[in-house]
């Protein structure tokens, strides 16, 4: 397990933003609405911040469309509050930023075929951390070709993903492209409890399943067993 304290070297680095000024432009990989939803929250005091979306791990077209719109709801919403100056019952205040979206193109036929193979692994598996390279390459190349500052991504607000492998997979692409990556792990310091009041107050769609074909059918399994054995989902 590793030692790092992801949590403490994002304070570390927004210390330095503080006190530099400004607000760096920072790319920042989102799954989705709910899992952006603290981070945006977070990080648009400090940053210029831009949502990349690019997931083509949501195998089936109208999840991976359903779950887009509901982050452009949210980012729209997000935007209002900067405008009207709104932000009752929000963590962020005055100084937040509004936020802009980069939608990467849709191609599941890819994703599929570099999972080839690892398609039995259950999830926290092999083919996680092949789909997370993948998407954060991507982000990577992105936030290299757009001149940002970081990049970064909303993954590590989930319990159930390896904060660890994601920030080293991020730190390596750092160094392959050339752009800093912001570590994190979003879900520290509450922040995994604040995303579900998010998604709660603004009635966010929260999947109930990862995102691929395989994680579905391994939620599905998982909830039939439960019902067998007299348990509720
Ligand atoms: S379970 Fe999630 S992270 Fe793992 S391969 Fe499927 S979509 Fe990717």
């Amino acid at each position: 397990m590793s030692k790092i304290n992801y949590s403490k070297e994002t304070e570390k680095i927004i210390d330095g933003v503080r006190l530099k000024g400004g607000a760096p432009r920072l790319l920042l990989h989102s799954c989705c609405a709910p899992c952006s939803s603290h981070c945006m929250e977070y990080l648009r005091q400090y940053f210029d911040l831009t949502i990349y979306y690019y997931n083509p791990n949501i195998t089936e077209n109208r999840e991976y469309q359903y779950r887009l719109s509901e982050e452009k709801r949210l980012i729209a919403e997000y935007n209002r509050q900067v405008d009207e100056q709104d932000f009752e019952g929000m963590h962020s205040g005055p100084g937040a930023r509004k936020i802009q979206i980069l939608e990467a193109p849709y191609d599941p036929e890819n994703w599929f075929q570099a999972v080839k193979g690892l398609e039995k692994c259950p999830e926290g598996g092999e083919r996680c951390g092949v789909c997370f390279e993948m998407r954060l390459r991507m982000a990577a190349k992105a936030a290299a070709e757009g001149g940002f500052d970081y990049f970064t991504t909303t993954l590590t607000i989930s319990p159930m993903k390896n904060t660890a492998l994601l920030n080293e997979i991020g730190m390596r692409l750092s160094r392959e492209y050339g752009v800093p990556w912001l570590p994190s792990d979003f879900k520290k310091k509450d922040g995994y409890k604040r995303s579900i009041e998010l998604s709660r107050k603004f009635d966010l769609y929260r999947q109930d399943y990862c995102g691929c074909g395989f994680s579905k059918a391994e939620s599905e399994r998982a909830k039939r067993e439960r019902a067998e054995s007299g348990g509720h989902d």
